[in-house]
């Protein structure tokens, strides 16, 4: 089978491998449609997890099993499903700790185009298909689908992590396809000022209409002077970060209130240490609380965030604003999720 691989740090293209075994519990699935993940680009350009080679890129997309295991339950050839990017294994100590997502190490429920071959491919492999797959509900597009994978689920473990309560005045940064997704949950549970930082102005339109209020440019001077500035010197309750480098934390910590939380879901790239300022926090007193988290996958997510998608509370037709049919323009699509024109949220790929 040919797939779209990381030769090696800086390098990709097509490669051939075998198609891979399915264990009993296991699914061989092929691709509906792909999603391109800002991930990937740190994956393949910043070599942030690392060298790999010959490792079959990409974590987004849905599917049609073509093979399961026989000890598989739920599922059968031929079913279309929703694929989440992080494949924990149910049955570990992890797991049953509550965090799954570090199922077998640190971040290692995340094995797509991490520990294994990804999605970018004729066939691939799903671990634990009745834990981690989610049948396709036929009222959401195979386009919009592929959102479910990573950004959905993502963008509000950032809302969790920073535990947006009603009312709460939320400074999110970062409003690519993540961020979109962090504004997005933290209308829903509640806040009532959406302050959204980010230039590409296609963000900015769709953010309006996930929620945000106001609005803020890194490029105009420091985050944290214009939030105060937006705030009378107060601050804010909560802080989502979904872009941004090792140096926003400090931002963030600048920008809230006592007792603020601060959910990360930016995939730090690069850079060794972060800052947290002394003084703003509270010279170590301040009850300020920094969360850093990879999504959680799994079924049973991926059934409750589609069922927003079903329920017609969460449009997610914006993000994929670049839409190519077949595996031909994988490869284009990849690049261009690299060098974000000004225009682009998400490419997607129809296979
Ligand atoms: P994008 O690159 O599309 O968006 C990044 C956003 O951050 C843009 O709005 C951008 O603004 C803004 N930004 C850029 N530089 C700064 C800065 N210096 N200060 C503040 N904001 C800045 O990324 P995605 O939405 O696709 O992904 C966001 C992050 O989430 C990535 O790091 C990705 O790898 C990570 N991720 C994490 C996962 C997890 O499980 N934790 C899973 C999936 C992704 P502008 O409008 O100017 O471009
Ligand atoms: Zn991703």
């Amino acid at each position: 089978m040919k797939g779209y691989a990381m030769l090696k740090i800086g390098e990709s293209g097509w490669i051939e491998k075998e198609r891979p075994k399915c264990g009993p519990l296991d699914a061989i699935c092929r691709p509906l449609a792909l999603a391109i993940c800002t991930s990937d680009v740190h994956t393949l350009w910043e070599g942030a997890i690392g060298e790999r080679h010959n490792m079959i890129l990409g974590h987004e997309g849905c599917a049609e099993i073509v093979e399961v295991g026989e000890l598989v339950k739920d599922f059968k050839p031929g079913d279309r499903v929703l694929v989440p990017a992080i494949t924990p294994d149910w049955n570990s100590l992890e797991a049953q700790a509550g965090y799954s997502m570090h199922s077998g190490g640190m971040l290692a429920g995340w094995k797509f185009s991490n520990f294994k071959d990804g999605v970018f491919s004729e066939f691939f492999h799903v671990n634990d298909a009745d834990g981690n797959l989610a049948l396709l509900p036929d009222n959401i597009n195979t386009v919009d689908a592929c959102m479910l994978s990573d950004m959905v689920p993502t963008g509000f473990h950032g809302v969790e992590l920073a535990d947006v309560q009603f009312g709460d005045t939320v400074l999110v940064i970062g409003i690519g396809p993540v961020g979109l997704m962090s504004v997005a949950g933290t209308n829903m549970r509640g806040a009532s000022r959406i302050i959204a930082v980010g230039t590409r102005p296609v963000c900015i339109e769709a953010a309006k209409g996930y929620g945000a209020t106001d609005f803020v440019s890194y490029k105009d001077g420091p985050i944290y002077q214009q939030v105060l500035d937006m705030t009378n010197g107060v601050g804010v309750d909560k802080v989502v970060i979904a872009g941004g480098s090792v140096d926003t934390f400090a931002e963030a910590v600048k920008c809230l209130k006592p007792g603020g939380k601060i959910g990360n879901v930016n995939y730090l790239g690069s850079g060794d240490n972060i800052d947290i300022p002394r003084v703003e926090w509270g010279v170590g007193m301040g009850h300020k609380q920094i969360n850093g988290g990879l999504m959680p996958g799994g079924r049973l997510r991926m059934e409750k965030l589609a069922a927003l998608v079903t329920a017609g509370k969460l449009d997610l037709s914006p993000l994929s604003t670049h839409i190519f049919e077949g595996w031909d323009h994988l490869e284009e699509a990849l690049f261009l999720m690299r060098d974000k024109p000004a225009e682009l949220i998400k490419p997607v790929i129809r296979i």
